[in-house]
């Protein structure tokens, strides 16, 4: 089987269809079984997509809940968007960045505007960034990415840059890999052919195909951790979260290794976007169902939230099974020296800053991270996965959360969230499992104190 042909819009809705039948006492023993972290066949998903029984629903969130804590604990990872460009020669109608809109300032940033930017998102505290620009092969080619990439690698202390752009050549991908990416990022936004097309109406991103098949060739240049995640809004949510698991699954048995993460953005509104109104509007309920579907369906992979959601629904959200956030994000090019509204993407929805968001964090019981250490390690892909799959990942996660952490108490945080953090980092330091661990996690904390960097 090839990629192209694994989305079968009429199988993808016949399992739909049957998953209607299923029992209440068949969809309890789903979520049963899916608390031994084995994951959910796509007809045991559809299941769990079809319900709507608020005792059920809420039985699915604590089953979440508890898979979430058992594989990741209470750690979440923390990143920010760097947007270098949005210029854009492809027409996607809820995009604010499409050619279209003719009333959009465009800009790409220069290596040194990228490293200004970049120096902005690290004095906030962050030591990831996600790289994101849109798809105009004269301004946005591969050497553009590339050149964006080393200059923040050789000049500010950003540890992992992520790429979320148009799909590439194997050559190019090549390139991305040599520049050592962390994950290559691309959302196929909706599974659905027909409304696929409707949705894209002129320029290179029309070819589903070639969209489909962006992570074959990312997977043959040697990136063996991608990223995937429809947005959510613009075809029905069931159809397109069962398509995401048939991928995911797909991605496991040819590569062994499934995606890294699966993204949740959902469609917000952009200023220069032909859509009107959300096509298939979601609600909150639904949403929190999606996350924690995916927990229960791919248990070992990371689920991603940005801005997007708004800030009552996010802290909801950390519960759910999320294990990777944004935070002080912004959406333009030069977005953190500039914030211009007729420059951006989309609207986004959670104006806090990574210092309260750390708080909020914190006051709920989680963890932030901002380890970058798995992929320093040459831990990624498959590696990853066998570890993760052992609950060795543990062994490493847990102190070098704790560790990097301090480092951002130390450096940057304001003093009510230093405050707060440090109760947070005291209970955890307990938590630690053999005492040579917890030794070695204190004697290096206390390096951090002094002023050392990076330790992991
Ligand atoms: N231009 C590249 C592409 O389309 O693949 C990569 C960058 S694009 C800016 C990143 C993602 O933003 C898209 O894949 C899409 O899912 C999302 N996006 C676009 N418009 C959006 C909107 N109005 N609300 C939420 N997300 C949106
Ligand atoms: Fe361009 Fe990407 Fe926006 Fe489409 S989603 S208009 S390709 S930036």
């Amino acid at each position: 089987m090839n990629t192209l042909n694994i989305i079968d819009e009429g199988k993808v809705n016949d399992i739909l269809e049957d998953a209607k039948t299923v029992s209440k006492e068949e969809i309890l023993n789903i979520i049963e079984k899916s608390k031994d972290c084995f994951g959910l066949t796509s007809k045991e998903a559809a299941a769990l997509l079809q319900v709507h029984d608020e005792d059920i629903l809420n039985k699915m969130f604590e089953a979440a809940k508890y898979i979430k804590e058992k594989i990741y604990g209470n750690r979440i990872v923390m990143f920010a968007p760097l947007y270098t460009s949005n210029e854009c020669t492809n027409n996607c109608l809820y995009c604010g960045f499409r050619v279209n809109n003719k009333e959009l300032h465009r800009r790409t940033l220069c290596p040194n505007e990228v490293i200004e930017e970049a120096s902005a998102i690290e004095n906030q505290g962050h030591k990831r960034i996600l790289l994101v620009c849109g798809e105009d092969k004269r301004v946005t080619h591969i050497d553009h990415i590339v050149d964006s990439v080393q200059a923040i690698y050789d000049n500010v202390d950003i540890r992992r840059i992520n790429v979320n752009c148009a799909p590439l050549e194997v050559d190019e991908f090549k390139k991305l890999k040599d520049v050592g990416i962390g994950t290559y990022q691309i959302f196929q936004e909706t599974y659905h052919r027909p409304t696929y097309k409707k949705m894209h109406v002129s320029g290179s991103k029309t070819d589903y195909d070639y969209r489909l098949t962006a992570i074959e060739r990312a997977f043959e240049a040697g990136i063996d951790d991608v990223g995937i995640g429809p947005l959510l809004g613009l075809y029905d949510y069931k159809f397109d979260v069962l398509a995401t698991l048939i991928h995911a699954e797909y991605l496991d048995h040819k590569y062994n290794v499934g995606p890294h993460t699966i993204s949740v953005p959902r469609l917000r509104p952009a200023i220069g976007s032909a859509l009107e109104e959300v096509p298939y509007p979601i609600s909150d309920t639904d949403f929190k169902k999606i996350v924690a579907i995916y927990r229960l369906a791919v248990p070992y992979t990371g689920i991603i939230m940005s801005t997007r959601e708004s800030a009552e629904l996010r802290d909801e959200l950390l519960e759910l099974g999320v294990s990777q956030m944004s935070a002080g994000s912004k959406t333009n090019p030069g977005g953190y020296e500039e914030d211009d509204n007729d420059a951006k993407q989309f609207v986004g929805n959670d104006e806090r800053g990574l210092d309260e968001i750390l708080r909020v964090v914190c006051k709920q019981g989680h963890l932030p991270s901002f380890c970058t250490a798995c992929y320093r390690n040459n831990r990624t892909g498959e590696a990853f996965m066998e570890l993760a799959k052992d609950a060795h990942i543990h062994e490493f996660c847990q102190p070098n959360a704790i560790l990097t952490f301090k480092e951002n108490l130390v450096n940057v945080a304001s003093d009510e969230t230093k405050k707060m953090g440090e109760e947070l980092l005291n209970r955890e330091i307990e938590k630690i499992e053999g005492e040579k661990v917890k030794a070695e996690t204190l004697k290096r904390l206390e390096r951090i104190e002094a002023g050392e960097k990076d330790l992991y």
